[in-house]
């Protein structure tokens, strides 16, 4: 089914709550649509041993977020490579931001946050993870006119159960559950057969820290989204109870 209008989405919700698999959903059913993972993003950083990476490894271990600038600079180069963001300008190299103790050189050098998204519907996205605070949500207004915010809303109790399950195939970002939805082979991907691994941070003490930080800092990012008219929220128990709401508001906006 084709879109009607450029659809550029986030997925607001707790650590674990599955918005890489409502992604995953959505991409296989809309295959206009593509998504960034700011979390995928780093940890393909971390495992390539990229500067960025090693800087990144023990902040997102420990829980913690990584500082707004590199973060913009990495989502803004990613958008601009896939063809998705219009009037690049070239970096300014006077940039106060540079002097910051911060390894902006290593990510996106030849970028600048500038630029905005393109509205043909080809160039429709979901940010996973990302922005993933009212201030990183402000700093983005400008370049990406976020047309629809979903908040995951599913109990802690019920997504650390999920998480002590989870398992990843690093390349892709594709996520199994032994639970809900296996692997075909057990420890293996099911599209490249390539064995799956757990992720640094499903950690239970490192989710409660990272539960908590999105705690802290989500509450004011759907603020911001809900002033602007676009925050739509959705709870269940599980992915399967979540999916046919998204997809069916999915296709009342876009489709
Ligand atoms: P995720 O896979 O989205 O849970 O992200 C994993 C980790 O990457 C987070 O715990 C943070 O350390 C880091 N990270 C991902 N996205 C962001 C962001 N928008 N801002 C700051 N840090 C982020």
């Amino acid at each position: 089914m084709g879109l009607t209008r450029a659809a550029r989405i986030i997925l607001v919700g707790a650590p674990g709550v599955g918005k890489g698999t409502q992604t995953e959903r959505l991409i296989r059913k809309y295959p206009q649509l593509s998504s960034i993972s700011s979390g995928d993003l780093l940890r393909d950083n971390v495992r390539k041993k990229s500067p960025l990476g090693i800087k990144a490894e023990g902040i997102m271990k420990a829980g913690n977020l990584l500082p707004d600038t590199v973060m913009l600079r990495l989502i803004t180069n990613e958008l601009k490579v896939r063809g998705w963001m219009e009037n690049v300008m070239p970096l300014t190299l006077n940039s106060s931001s540079i002097a910051v103790e911060q390894p902006e050189e290593d990510i996106s050098a030849d970028f600048e946050t500038s630029g905005l998204t393109s509205d043909d519907p080809s160039a429709s996205f979901i940010l996973d993870g990302f922005p993933r605070t009212a201030s990183q949500a402000s700093q983005i207004d400008k370049n990406i006119d976020i047309n629809w915010v979903v908040s995951l809303k599913t109990p802690p109790s019920i997504i650390i159960d999920r998480i002590c399950n989870r398992w990843v195939h690093a390349p892709s970002g594709r996520v199994y559950n032994t639970t809900f939805s296996p692997p075909q082979v057990e420890g293996k991907d099911d599209v490249t057969g390539e064995p799956l691994s757990r992720r640094a941070d499903d950690d239970p003490d490192t989710w409660k820290t990272r539960l908590q930080k999105f705690e802290e800092t989500s509450l004011s990012l759907l603020e911001h989204y809900d002033k602007k008219g676009v925050l739509w929220s959705v709870n269940g128990n599980s992915s399967n109870e979540i999916t046919p709401q998204l997809v069916k508001e999915f296709e009342r906006r876009f489709s």
